[in-house]
């Protein structure tokens, strides 16, 4: 004998139907098969509504009815040819009219029971497992239809009965004993049973893979396959991961825990009465019949794979019991869960603090409130003593577990999984883990469920690469420069560092182009992401900070390419919830240092990333190697530095105005290449050195603050006044003032450079100054073009002759290639 199971998708459409009769046909050849179906796809969840809408006195159950009854003659007349269709449609009509008979019942007495509802659900199963078994019948297979109320026995827990497995077997046993009885096909309906009265039962939703493990139990079938829409059982929910991968072989041990919390694909009951009658258990797709699929079997595979699943549940509600008292309290557990099982709640998970001062269990949330009055009754008299708190209830929570038979031999799993959830903000409410170590369960809130579930499957299966999400703020020069350089990378790092950058958002000022599966940067030309973004909707900074936090993606990156202070501001909500920052905007860096202080802070509480290597001498790697030195144990005592490229382009290509190029024309120049911060005067007047180097020096260890600084500015102060437009007018004004600085400078074999430097004191204290000076032939700096920076750090190892770095400082190429760098670090951690 073999058992085949087909569910709700493989009887959903006359089509699906065909592909089972295509699977079956040749099957039954050798093997006498037993043939389970379900209700035709959405069939039951109608016809729970059904019962609802009639006991509500609804009249609209009417249309219900019609369309039950539409949907199943349908699929009469499309499966079978017309000469033979009367008999099985006169067989669909008198169900139909039987369902009308009963919804009439529940209509006029109004009032719902989960007896009617069983009576009512049992069509669905009846209808389609009838008109299946016609179309065999058509296609000449010698078969009968089962009835499996007759067959199957429970209690009469209505909608989720209990089997009485010994009068189960035997009444199968007896059946199939009978030499009347030999067929080589036998179609039976999924899901119902009867009671010791007769009344028909259903086995809990999902429930016609149970049907199915019980017949082949009863009558030791050689194989018990389990056909649906997926091709196979895999390693997590392929509707929560897309990448989700089949998994070819799984003990019957495992597949019940992965069922057990949350994987629908098989109903948990299911696995038992095959596993102890050592059946093997294969899953299959209907709809890619050629697919191995999953084996089900006693071992679990020795491979690497210590997980072998992820799954888990929604809507869980956990209660916990507290109190100083609870030390003292005889049989304490004892009674709490008698409590909870007199109620009949099942209780899905369990953890107690070894001090005994709580309790918690996981159950569903319907069960919520039932549990609530039967715990704090049965605590009544601790309660109303104040040994104990009244029952906690926390809501809206989910639980998932890790499953695997290897991972009781592998050290560090738990280890693992609570890590990559802290770093991706996923707060932990309970954890428990079976002593058998075949799994490890953690309650979550709803809300971070599909984020936990992708960044635990990435962690454990995902061998390709790691998919980061990064929301992009400032779409100009830098932000454009950054998404060409991405763009042109994907393929690379996803096969050499098997990292995959899914750009998710991007947002200028005005507009927010988002989409959580990734923009698509390769369109052609007319719609490349300019376009996407122009056509995107309108939004401002705050918008775009709550569309990432509810987003909720795992491996968030927020990069910053603006110079702008709100999105600076947004920091620190980011790291909080563990979204990665790399901003090449200096204004937090250099904001008051108690601020600078708390991003820092964040970033290490949260794990959360916070680079901006390009704060600094754009992609020269002047802070990380900064970062380099102080972690391995050295000393910064003195940084001396040309930090703008701006004004060292500015200084390069000034000559005194000899060549006909005022200050103010090289300044233009400067700007319209992109060297200059989007208001130039922030780096002619040396704000932005100053602003460097105070980072450098607070990544160095002094705690300094910007107004510490001194800054001997050789920009007139008249230069400050108005807009960028005035400035380049007040400049050409002041051209004299500017030749003079040059000819200075020229008269005594010097060129000018801005310098900036920190130097520490006797006392460890730091303190730094910038501005122009007069730079001899002799000096590193005096050989220094175009819009390179210098660095020199002098150190406790690097006393005398300083470290140097040098390079090109500026430009939105370089910059967005530091910043680029940054994404790729912050995506490894
Ligand atoms: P059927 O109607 O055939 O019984 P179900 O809908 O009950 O099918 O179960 C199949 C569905 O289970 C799949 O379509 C899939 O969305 C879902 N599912 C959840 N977890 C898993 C998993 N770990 N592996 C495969 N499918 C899963
Ligand atoms: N038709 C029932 C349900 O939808 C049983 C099953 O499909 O397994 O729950
Ligand atoms: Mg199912």
């Amino acid at each position: 004998m073999q058992v085949l199971k087909f569910g709700g998708s493989s009887v959903g459409t006359t089509d699906a139907i065909s592909k089972v009769i295509a699977i079956v046909k040749p099957r039954v050849q050798n093997t006498p098969t037993i043939i389970v179906v379900s209700a035709m796809s959405g069939v039951t969840d109608q016809l729970v509504l059904l019962a609802q809408t009639a006991a509500q006195g609804n009249e609209g159950y009417k249309t219900i009815i019609q369309s039950l009854s539409e949907k199943h003659k349908d699929a009469v007349r499309t499966l079978l040819p017309p000469s033979q269709q009367l008999k099985t449609l006169s067989i669909v009509k008198e169900l139909i009219q039987e369902i009308e008979t009963h919804c009439a019942e529940l209509f006029h007495q109004s009032v719902f029971s989960l007896r009617m509802q069983d009576q009512l659900m049992s069509y669905g199963e009846i209808l389609s497992s009838k008109i299946i078994a016609a179309t065999f019948e058509v296609e000449g297979v010698d078969q009968e239809w089962l009835d499996s109320r007759a067959m199957i026995k429970t209690n009469s827990t209505y909608s989720s009965a209990v089997v009485d497995r010994v009068l189960t077997n035997q009444t199968i046993k007896a059946y199939f004993a009978n030499p009347s009885n030999q067929h080589a096909l036998y179609m039976a309906p999924g899901f119902i049973a009867s009671d010791a009265e007769g009344h028909t039962t259903t086995l809990g939703r999902g429930g016609s893979d149970y049907t199915a493990a019980i017949f082949a139990a009863a009558l030791s079938a050689s194989i018990l396959e389990i056909w649906t829409d997926v091709s196979g059982m895999m390693t997590a929910d392929p509707r929560i991961v897309p990448n989700a991968k089949a998994i070819p072989k799984i003990s019957y041990h495992e597949a019940m825990e992965l069922s057990h919390f949350g994987a629908k694909i098989i109903y948990p009951p299911s696995i038992l009465p095959v596993m102890h009658a050592h059946i093997p258990l294969w899953i299959k797709n209907t709809f890619e019949p050629e697919h191995p699929g999953t084996l089900i079997e006693n071992a679990s595979p020795k491979d690497d794979h210590y997980v072998r699943g992820i799954s888990s549940i929604k809507d869980i509600c956990l209660l916990s019991l507290e109190g100083a008292g609870m030390v003292g309290i005889p049989e304490f557990t004892k009674r709490l869960f008698d409590a909870l099982a007199k109620k009949q709640i099942n209780v899905i998970l369990i953890t107690q603090s070894s001090s005994e001062h709580s309790i918690s269990v996981g159950v569903n949330l319907q069960d919520t409130h039932l549990a609530k009055i039967a715990v704090d009754a049965e605590f009544e008299q601790e309660i109303n003593t104040q040994m104990l708190e009244p029952l906690i209830i926390e809501k809206e929570l989910s639980i998932i577990a890790l499953v695997g038979e290897q991972m009781r031999n592998q050290p560090g799993v738990s280890g693992k999984m609570f890590s990559v959830l802290g770093r991706n903000g996923i707060n932990i409410r309970a954890i428990a883990q079976g002593s058998s170590e075949k799994n490890i369960t953690a309650v979550i809130a709803s809300q971070d469920e599909r984020k936990a579930i992708n960044v635990l499957h990435e962690t454990f299966f995902e061998y390709t690469y790691k998919q980061v999400n990064v929301y992009i703020a400032g779409a100009g020069n830098v932000g454009g420069k950054l998404i060409e350089q991405i763009k042109k990378q994907l393929s690379y790092l996803q096969s050499t560092l098997r990292l995959k950058i899914n750009i998710v958002g991007i947002a200028n000022s005005k507009k927010q182009l988002i989409n959580i599966e990734g923009i698509d940067l390769n369109h052609t030309n007319q719609h490349d992401w300019r376009d996407q973004l122009a056509a995107a909707p309108t939004g401002n900074i705050t918008d775009y900070v709550t569309a990432i936090l509810n987003n909720n993606l795992r491996n968030s990156i927020f990069v910053d390419v603006t110079a702008n202070a709100l999105v600076a501001d947004i920091y620190a909500q980011l790291l909080s919830k563990a979204v990665a920052v790399v901003a090449c905007n200096k204004i937090a860096c250099s904001s008051p240092y108690a601020h600078y202080a708390k991003l820092k802070t964040l970033s290490r509480n949260y794990n959360a990333a916070f680079l901006f290597e390009t704060n600094v001498g754009a992609s020269l790697p002047i802070i990380g190697t900064l970062n380099d030195l102080i972690s391995s144990g050295d000393k910064l005592n003195k940084i001396e530095a040309v930090l703008s490229g701006t004004l060292n382009f500015v200084f390069n290509n000034y000559a005194g105005g000899k060549d006909g190029k005022t200050f103010a024309k090289v300044v233009k120049q400067a700007q319209e290449e992109g060297f200059t911060e989007p208001d130039p005067r922030l780096d002619l007047g040396g704000t932005d050195v100053m602003r460097k180097i105070l980072i450098l020096a607070r990544e160095a260890g002094y705690p300094l603050e910007m107004e510490a600084i001194v800054n001997e500015s050789f920009l007139p102060a008249a230069c400050f006044n108005g807009t960028v437009a005035d400035f380049y007018n007040e400049m050409e004004k002041q051209e004299p003032y500017f030749k003079q600085l040059y000819d200075a400078a020229e008269a005594v074999g010097c060129k000018l450079k801005f310098i900036a430097k920190l130097e520490s004191d006797t006392n460890g204290e730091g303190s730094a100054k910038v501005g122009l000076q007069h730079i001899q032939l002799s000096s590193d700096f005096y050989h220094l073009y175009g819009k390179d920076n210098l660095v020199l750090f002098y150190s406790d190892r690097y006393p005398e002759l300083p470290m140097v770095i040098k390079g090109a400082g500026a430009g939105a190429d370089v910059t967005a290639s530091g910043v680029f760098a940054d994404i790729i670090r912050a995506a490894r951690v």
